[in-house]
């Protein structure tokens, strides 16, 4: 994946006919490259109907995705192999070329105490097998580590590196997350160098989740770092204003973080857009 994405939690949660059409418009009227659909029920997923709207707008995309509880990698890495699978079928039937996201457990998963080996284990073995499928339908399958309150697993670039050398599969890479690293990594620019040799996809994200430009994540050194590292994958602006509430409690958003999608769009895409270039990454 190249070039500048949007998540469509910009403008809807639900990939239904009325949902993709809106996400898609939206996405084409912003000059976006590609959309990130949001997959977090593959079952329900007209994937059918979504390639066709994809193919008529001539727009590629990706799909990324955290898991329900009752598949969670760490606890049940045969439950968690069979909904990967089923994500990874409706990514390939959608026509999108990558699997991303929380694809190592559920948004908001914690037990309270410090990641354990057997979980690890759990995770590793799950991933291992998902990747396969990946593979099989010519998928891309990434992870995304997330800050410390949304999952005990993977927090960090370097343990996101980690879990990835020890799964081994080629086709697996590093996404990361400038609202996450700004939390974990000391400095977001350290964060990029650390997962440098899997790093194809980044997710811009304000330090509110709000309108890019607008909180305190170091804009500057984020781009200077990515340039650094020639990095030439998918760049895409996520904001959550747009919710159903099981999500809203895994990300603990508990109020409008910008206020509207106009004004992420109008203001924080042509900020990063601008920063990209300045670095050469445009
Ligand atoms: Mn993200």
């Amino acid at each position: 994946m190249r070039g500048f994405g949007v998540h469509t939690s910009m403008w809807t949660m639900s990939w239904d006919a009325e949902g993709a059409a809106r996400a898609i418009d939206a996405a084409k009227a912003c000059g976006m490259d590609y959309i990130e659909i949001a997959l977090l029920d593959p079952a329900s997923t007209d994937a059918e109907l979504g390639r066709r709207l994809l193919s008529k707008a001539n727009l590629p995309a990706v799909c990324s995705l955290g898991l329900p509880e009752a598949c969670w990698p760490s606890r049940n890495p045969d439950r968690a192999v069979e909904f990967l699978t089923l994500a990874l079928e409706k990514t390939a039937a959608l026509g999108a070329t990558a699997l991303t996201g929380v694809v190592y457990g559920g948004i908001g998963e914690r037990t309270g105490h410090p990641p354990t080996q057997a979980e690890f284990d759990n995770v590793a073995s799950a991933l291992q097998r998902a990747a396969r499928v990946a593979k099989d339908l010519g998928l891309a399958f990434g992870i995304e580590p997330v800050n410390r309150y949304e999952t005990h697993l993977i927090n960090t670039a370097s343990q996101g590196v980690a879990m990835i050398e020890r799964v081994g599969a080629e086709n697996m890479f590093l996404h990361l997350d400038t609202y996450h690293m700004n939390i974990e990594e000391r400095g977001a620019g350290n964060g990029i160098l650390a997962g440098r040799e899997h790093l194809r996809y980044i997710h811009l994200s304000e330090s509110d989740r709000g309108t890019p430009g607008q909180g305190t994540c170091d804009w500057d050194e984020i781009f200077a770092t990515l340039a650094a590292i020639g990095f030439d994958g998918g760049l895409a602006m996520e904001s959550f204003i747009n919710m159903p509430p099981e999500i809203a409690h895994g990300l603990s958003v508990w109020r409008p973080v910008a206020e509207s999608a106009e004004q992420v769009v109008g203001q924080g895409l042509p900020f990063l857009k601008g920063k990209a270039a300045q670095y050469g990454l445009i």
